[in-house]
Parts: structure tokens; sequence; C-alpha cells
């Protein structure tokens, strides 16, 4: 039996399973997926999770729910390595699989590269990362300081989506501080969208420090370069949402790469590899399409139809790339979107639409089925206007 195995359970990873599970095989290939969590991550609503809007089960769903009734194989374990030549996974409990196919959908990794930042910031893309940042505002919410201070390093969408939550969430006792290098917020952003964002921080009083490099993060304090000279600023906490790596398993691979991310040709076959796909934020086609799960959820369904074609000895198509448009979540239960044909708008209409777009987007229909049977019947309930 052909066995395909899948490095990496989130967008890409995840998505291309399942579409494989549904799609009609003659021979049907055994689907392995590795990750090491036992939980897929929705990331664009992980800060509702901190925030307390939303709870954990609906945002990271089990991989075992999600998987019944399919015939992937969940394996829960880290990979360690790849061995190309002979077509095997290295896996840190010890065991050794064999691939026929492989798709790496590792994602990547937030870089603290500066000094302290690995010690004293808290990065934000996982489950364990939003656990940790609810446990410690807890805390802070609970001691007897008057102000909590909090700087947000990185003015890019994560930064000012969670500085709006983050002042939501302290109210009158935040102060909250966005820095960033760039002299503009959202420097990759859709205009509408950096206009309604600039306006919701102007709204929640968040400080914006542009122009503006952080050098060293300290236990209480953070080391800044303004250009004409540094500074230090107290503060209690500090996020760090700049930056994608790669992780240490593509690092090592000896594959072609742009940078650190696997070259992938426009089928999504890492160049000049038959057998091994790449996809997600860990791979690049070096067309500048970027790392969103927008790009992976539909480069997974194209993942898997070359698998399929590909096992069934015919040619494999292109991948095209649709921009849908671009969701911003501005506090709690406030967005702001621009769409697809250049449609925009912004305020709780358009968080009801943010939130409508990711049910849609939910991996399986049960899970769908749950979380949107859940939000209807909060309607209208102390939690819904949360
Ligand atoms: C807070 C946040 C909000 C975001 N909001 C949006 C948004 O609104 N819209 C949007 O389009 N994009 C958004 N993104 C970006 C989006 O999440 C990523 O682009 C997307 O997750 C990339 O998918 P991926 O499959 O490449 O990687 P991921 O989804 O990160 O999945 C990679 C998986 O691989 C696993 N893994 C890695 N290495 C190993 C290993 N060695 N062994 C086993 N498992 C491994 C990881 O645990 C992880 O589960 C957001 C990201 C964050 C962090």
């Amino acid at each position: 039996m052909t066995q395909i195995g899948i490095v990496g359970g989130g967008f890409g990873g995840l998505y291309t399973a399942l579409h494989l599970s549904r799609l009609p095989w003659r021979q049907r290939p055994e689907v392995v997926l590795l990750e090491r969590n036992d939980r897929f991550v929705f990331s664009p609503l992980l800060y509702e999770v901190v925030t307390e809007e939303l709870p954990e089960w609906e945002v990271a769903p089990e991989y075992m729910d999600l998987l019944r009734g399919t015939n992937v194989l969940f394996v829960q374990s880290e990979v360690t390595a790849v061995e190309t030549d002979s077509q095997h996974l290295r896996l840190a409990d010890g065991r050794r699989l064999n691939w026929d196919y492989l798709v790496l959908a590792t994602g990547c990794e937030t870089p603290l590269a500066v000094p302290g930042a690995r010690e004293y910031a808290l990065p934000f893309r996982t489950l364990a990362d939003a656990r940790c940042l609810h446990q410690k505002l807890t805390e802070l919410e609970q001691s007897q300081r008057e102000k909590i201070r909090v700087c947000i390093v990185g003015g890019g969408a994560s930064g000012i989506e969670l500085a709006c939550k983050l002042a939501d969430r302290l109210g009158e006792r935040g102060r909250v501080r966005i820095l960033d290098r760039n002299r503009s917020l959202l420097m990759r952003g859709l205009p509408a969208n950096r206009e309604a964002a600039v306006k919701a921080l102007d709204q929640r009083n968040v400080w914006r420090d542009l122009g503006t490099q952080v050098i060293e993060v300290r236990p209480d304090e953070i080391v800044l370069d303004y250009g004409q000279g540094t500074d230090t600023l107290p503060t209690d906490l500090v996020l760090w949402t700049v930056g994608n790596r790669a992780p240490q398993l593509l690092q090592d691979l000896d594959l072609p790469k742009v940078g650190d991310r696997l070259h992938i040709e426009p089928t999504l076959r890492v160049a000049g590899q038959p057998t091994v796909f790449a996809l997600g934020d860990g791979a690049t086609d070096n067309t500048g399409q970027p790392a969103t799960a927008q790009v992976a959820i539909q480069q997974a369904q194209y993942c898997a139809w070359n698998l399929w074609r590909a096992i069934a000895g015919q040619p494999l198509v292109d991948f095209r790339y649709v921009p849908l448009g671009e969701f911003l979540s501005l506090g709690k239960g406030v967005a702001s979107l621009t769409t697809w044909g250049n449609l925009h708008g912004a305020g709780a209409w358009a968080d009801v639409v943010r939130r409508g777009a990711y049910l849609f987007r939910m991996p399986t229909p049960p899970h769908r089925a749950r979380v949107g049977w859940t939000w209807l019947t909060a309607l209208g309930s102390p939690r819904a206007g949360a």
C-alpha cells in the first residue's frame, strides 16, 4: 500500500490529510499525519482564547475528534529527522516510519533573536503561548498594581489584533504600547484595514512607538533604539509577534531552499523532488505569496489533488492563489474587513462576518456544526455580547 507521510497538522498538513481522505481512490493509500501536539489551532481566533470570548475546544479541537471517521492515522510525536534517500522519518519516541510520498507542512516559528527575548518575552503563535499569556494576565490582574504595562513588539496584523484585545481585556488598568521599527503600522496590510486599525488603537489609547527598534528585553524593562539614541521603558509584560523562521527540521534538510524556506514548484512539489511536497509558511515558490492560513488552506486542496495525480501517474496541476480579502480583529466583538473587490467595512457586524467566514473555514463539518450551533444558541445570552 502507498504510504503518505504528512509532517505538521496545521492548516497545510491537516487540511491536506482531510482532502486526501475525501478523494475517490482506486487503491486507498495509508495517510499518516505526524504532529507534536494533540490539538489543531485555528490561529486567526487564538486571541479570543485570551479574552475568553471563545472556549478552547472551539478554537483548538483535538485531532482525534477531527479525524474520527476518516482513514487518516494520527501519530502524536515530534519528527526529528527526514531521511530523503531511504524515505524514512525519525520520531522523537524512537520510531522510524517509511514514506512513499512526503508532505512537509511544519509551519514556522517566532524567532526570539534579540538579547533577553527568549527569557523575558512571550511569543504568540501556539495554544501553549495563548494559555501562558492568559495566565500571566490573570496574575497581573490579581496583583496590587495600579496599572498593567504591556509592550507588544510588532505592528503587523498580530501585534495590532493583540493590542486591541488586550486593551479591551485590561480596561482602565491597561497601558498597552506597540513598538515597531517601521514608520507605519500594518506594512503588508490593505489601506482601508490600516485606517480602521489606527482608529481602533486610538479609541483604546494604545500608544505606538514607530521607527523604534527593540534591542534588549530585561525582566522588568525593555531597551529601545529610537534612531537618535536609546532608552529604557519599564514594563510588566513583553509580547513578541515579529518574524517567521523555518524550524530546525527544515533548516537541517538538504533540499532546495529560498532563504530558510523550502523551494517549491508551482505544483507544490519541492524543486526537483518527485515524491516530496511542501506547503504553508515553511515553503515558498518565490513569488511573494504571503505566509497566511488563507494561502495554506488553498494549497492543501491542490496538494491533495497532486498527490492523487502523482500516484495515479497523471500530470500535476499548478497551484493558483485567489486572495479573498483580509480580516482584522479590532477588540472584543469588533473587526475590520476588506474583501475581494475592495469592499470594506468595520464594526460589530464585520466581526459577525469574520466569525462566519472562519466558521466556514473550520476543518471538518462536525466541528463546524458544533461550533456553529454553540454560537447560534449563545445569541442573546451574555456571552454573545462579551
Ligand atoms: C495569532 C495568529 C493569528 C493569525 N491570523 C491569521 C489570519 O487572520 N488569517 C490568515 O490567513 N493567517 C493568519 N495567521 C497565519 C496562519 O496561522 C499561518 O499562516 C498558518 O498557520 C500556516 O499554516 P502551516 O500549515 O504552514 O503552519 P501551522 O498552521 O503553524 O502548522 C504547523 C504544524 O506543524 C507542527 N510541527 C512543526 N514541526 C513539527 C515537527 N518537527 N514534528 C511534528 N509536528 C511539527 C506544529 O506543531 C504545527 O501544528 C495567524 C497566525 C497567528 C500566529
